[in-house]
């Protein structure tokens, strides 16, 4: 099977597992565990702020950020496919009483216009204030659309003005990096809160982890025990973030050139694969997953006509040019 339903299907290679089984671990919720601590100090030295936590999952990290930043009542902004509003199930409405509104976003490009067009700050007795905005770089449903650093200067200017927070899912911020050349601490700057996964491109198995300043990530250390994720021995998890820290962001780069080939070999609307993900649009994306499937190639359906192929560690080049094979006559007839 070639599996580019999504970059969270790697597995861990021999020497992660390696790494992993040799970490050195202590009772994290004592703040005991060394492999822990190193990969939050890392985390959080890469990306320019003053300390991380680490969590089980990326939806866990935004949601810790979005409550530190939103009061109950409060809304927050963003685009209408972003991860937060579109896949963590209404998590910031049931866990942090947030509501939220949207912009339409093609590919889930940044617009400065949008934001300023949906922003409702110290909205009075009748209407719900914004508190925060949320980026997402790079765009997971957006097709990995890489945010360009103007438009987040610009957005970032306009909350300061308002009095905004800013999050960062920066799900696949490393995707960001690698492409575009901008150092992570760049496109990490200006936000007070950023989350970043270790299990998508990067390989890890388990992991995300929230940055932030030294008072927030308190905050949200005490939010993540008191949500039941508060981890012990949790440095064989940690050993493997901090693996891929070393050796999977520079190779995200054949990622990339394997999607940018799937990409001109299915005929990808131009200029639409920037990172590792290739968005299609076909008049029926179940009959295509499902014949895909019975030839050994397994691709995301994410809606009537919207086909998600994702290039991670586990493919190589003979997997995508067989996967090109097998799509081809299937998309291109
Ligand atoms: C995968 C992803 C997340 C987090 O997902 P989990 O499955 O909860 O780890 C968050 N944001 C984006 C953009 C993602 O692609």
């Amino acid at each position: 099977m070639v599996d580019l339903r999504s970059d969270t299907v790697t597995r861990p290679s021999q020497a992660m597992r390696q790494a992993m089984a040799e970490a050195e671990v202590g009772d994290d919720v004592y703040g005991d565990d060394p492999s822990v601590n190193a990969l939050e100090a890392e985390v959080a030295r890469l990306l320019g702020h003053q300390a991380g936590l680490f969590v089980p999952s990326g939806s866990l990290s935004n949601q810790l950020g979005l409550r530190l930043l939103v009061k109950p009542g409060q809304e927050l902004v963003c685009d209408d496919t972003a991860h937060v509003v579109r896949a963590e199930l209404g998590a910031a409405a049931v866990f942090s009483g947030i509501t939220t509104r949207t912009w339409h976003a093609e590919r889930g490009l940044l617009d400065p216009a949008d934001v300023a067009n949906r922003i409702t700050p110290n909205a009075g007795p009748y209407l719900v204030s914004t508190a925060a905005i949320a980026v997402e770089n790079t765009h997971n449903f957006g097709g990995g659309t890489v945010q360009p650093v103007k438009a987040i200067r610009e957005v970032q200017q306009l909350g300061r003005e308002h009095g905004l927070a800013l999050h960062l899912d920066g799900a696949r911020l490393w995707n960001a990096h690698v492409a575009s050349g901008t150092a992570l601490d760049e496109l990490a700057a200006g936000f007070d809160t950023v989350s970043v996964c270790l299990s998508k491109g990067l390989g890890a198995p388990v992991g995300s982890v929230l940055v932030s300043d030294a008072a927030r990530i308190a905050k949200a250390r005490i939010w993540r025990k008191r949500y039941g994720a508060g981890m012990r021995q949790a440095g064989i998890l940690a050993a493997a973030g901090s693996f891929a820290l070393q050796h999977n962001i520079k190779r995200l780069a054949d990622d990339h050139a394997r999607a940018a080939y799937l990409a001109g070999e299915l005929s990808a609307d131009p200029g639409t694969t920037e990172t590792n993900i290739v968005v299609l649009r076909v008049p029926d994306a179940a009959a295509v997953a499902a014949q895909a499937r019975e030839h050994g190639v397994l691709v995301s359906a994410l809606g009537p006509a919207f086909l998600r192929l994702v290039t991670h560690l586990d493919v190589d080049d003979a997997a995508v040019e067989r996967a090109a094979e097998v799509l081809r006559p299937l998309i291109l007839g």
